[in-house]
């Protein structure tokens, strides 16, 4: 296991770039929005139908010296960026987020929320796991609580994470990709029944996009 204060990363300055590219965001609150991706290698969640494996393992991802990332980053016409995994979280994000704040451009963060927090962020996104659930610090720092439902009994494990966001914070309720249509008319039906819920469409996956 590699840990977050490796000196590999050299407190940040160098980060497991999986790949970072150019697309729309297709999910939750900013779906729809253009943005550049930053992925970073390493997660020890474990989400049986996780859409992105191949990040699992940061031994296979070299670390990167954030300044090509941020070039890279900078170079594009995105205003905001998605720093995403893998777990993000388990690297000191201080580096790459400050500056990249420092360009002008938008930070969003996509987590799992189980490691702390670092850097600086416009907006997070915490879609907690029943097998590893968030800490306490992912709760008060989520402007967007985005939960995966994979059958009705998840409604229940959804209402116990947003008992626990602070107000404000934005809930989106998001199908399994591979059950979106058998659990979809239930997601309705709940969103409906309880209106403080939003459906979140992997909207991505229709554009055949990343
Ligand atoms: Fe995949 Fe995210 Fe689950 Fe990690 S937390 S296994 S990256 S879906």
């Amino acid at each position: 296991m590699i840990t977050p204060d490796s000196a590999l990363f050299d407190g940040g300055r160098r980060l497991p770039l999986v790949e970072d590219f150019y697309t729309i965001q297709g999910e939750g609150f900013h779906a729809g929005k253009p943005a550049y991706f930053i992925r970073l290698g390493g997660c020890d969640v474990g989400c049986r139908w996780c859409d992105a494996k191949y990040t699992w393992n940061p031994k296979l991802y070299p670390p990167v010296d954030v300044e090509t990332i941020i070039e890279r980053a900078a170079a594009c016409p995105a205003q905001a960026i998605v720093i995403t995994g893998g777990e993000p979280l388990l690297y000191p994000l201080g580096v790459l987020t400050e500056t990249l704040r420092g360009r002008g451009l938008q930070l969003f963060l996509e987590t799992s929320g189980t490691h702390p927090f670092s850097g600086v962020f416009d907006w997070v996104c915490l879609s907690p796991k029943r097998q590893q659930p968030p800490l306490e610090e992912a709760f008060a720092r989520a402007d967007e609580l985005k939960v995966i439902v994979e059958s009705e009994e998840d409604f229940a494990w959804a209402e116990s994470n947003a008992a626990r966001v602070r107000s404000g914070c934005m809930l989106y309720l998001q199908p399994e990709w591979s059950v979106a249509g058998r659990v979809m008319p239930a997601i309705v039906e709940y969103a409906k029944a309880h209106p403080r819920w939003n459906i979140s469409i992997q909207t991505h996956k229709y554009m055949h996009i990343p």
